[in-house]
């Protein structure tokens, strides 16, 4: 990296360019409002920080992210990164589906250079909004000479959390992103970034799925288990021609007897079906409360059902084999 970074800011939308009707309103605004070059000149800190661009590739709150968006924001950022005019690249973006896109991210941006997204849970004109230290925060571990090769970051608050680790804990709060399970990465305070520890999952340049020549992700639903459950939701999706399946259960991904004969259909059809906990904490692994062999079923390790959601697209894109996508799941 040279002496002063250059870096390029990727405006998606969201909270952190949201704007709302009055400065007391937080949950009454509108998102995605600001452009990319207004959350720059927002906070004029960043030019002693780095050189940095901005450029719009969406505007949207991201329940409206899709898959087609995802994929033209990583190829983006492929290109930036392959250049040797960008040390790296910070995303702004909805807080609502922030754990998906830096998950994608991470298993699709194929360079040591860091990616590091970032959003608000406050709109931009509100009191005390806190898109503005967020984004400076972003930019102080986007330029930081430690940051290549961890993976996409999520900077939110004064943490960095790793992108396969990070979890929206709550609707409203501002110290809504946290990483129950393996804790932050590290922290940012004032101007220094600061690292304690990295993940071992694969990701980024060790990563095996190739985006450039894919044109759109295979389609792949979730569906919620719960009491009184039964075959509908797992009927519907396979009939809409679903290729893979997330059965987020209960517990250890448990699958009540009344989804089980639906799930074994959606096996049998070619339809890959992958368990992982509705509370979103824990591992699920082989044979918990079901035989995953015996049923040709994929347990989705430590990922919550969204970001097992998201491997499995990407995996469907390389096999359809059941035990293949496990082998996924065992390393990313
Ligand atoms: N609806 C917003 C979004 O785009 C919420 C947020 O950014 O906090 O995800």
């Amino acid at each position: 990296m040279t002496a002063r970074p250059r870096l390029r800011l990727l405006a998606t939308g969201g909270t952190i360019a949201g704007s709302s009707a009055s400065a007391t309103q937080y949950v009454g605004y509108r998102p995605a409002v600001a452009a990319a070059d207004e959350l720059l000149a927002a906070v004029p800190a960043l030019a002693e920080l780095a050189d940095i661009a901005a450029e719009q590739v969406a505007q949207v709150a991201s329940q409206d992210m899709t898959g087609a968006l995802r994929l033209a924001l990583a190829r983006r950022i492929n290109a930036l990164l392959a250049a040797d005019d960008c040390d790296g690249v910070i995303v702004t973006h909805g807080t609502n589906t922030l754990e998906e896109s830096a998950y994608f991210l991470n298993l699709t941006v194929r360079s040591r250079k860091p990616v590091v997204l970032v959003g608000a849970m406050r709109p931009a004109n509100a009191l005390s909004a806190d898109g503005p230290m967020n984004l400076f925060r972003a930019a102080v571990v986007a330029a930081s000479p430690q940051a290549g090769g961890r993976g996409v970051m999520v900077v939110m608050n004064d943490q960095i959390i790793g992108a396969r680790d990070l979890h929206k804990s709550d609707t409203l709060a501002v110290d809504a992103f946290r990483s129950p399970l393996f804790g932050v990465m590290g922290l940012v305070t004032d101007g220094t970034a600061r690292f304690y520890r990295g993940g071992l999952r694969r990701h980024t340049e060790a990563s095996e799925f190739d985006i450039t020549t894919l044109s759109s992700l295979p389609r792949v639903d979730i569906a919620y288990g719960h009491e009184d459950d039964d075959r509908t939701a797992i009927d519907a999706f396979v009939a809409a021609g679903a290729q893979g399946i997330v059965h987020a259960g209960a517990g250890t991904a448990s699958v009540s007897a009344r989804v089980k004969p639906a799930i074994l259909d959606a096996v049998s059809r070619g339809v890959v079906v992958v368990r992982a906990p509705r509370g979103a904490h824990g591992v699920v692994g082989r044979g918990m409360e079901f035989d995953d062999a015996a049923h040709g079923t994929v347990t989705g390790d430590t990922l919550s059902p969204p970001k097992a959601r998201i491997l499995l697209q990407l995996a469907l894109t390389r096999t359809r084999d059941p035990q293949a996508v496990q082998t996924f799941f065992d390393v990313y």
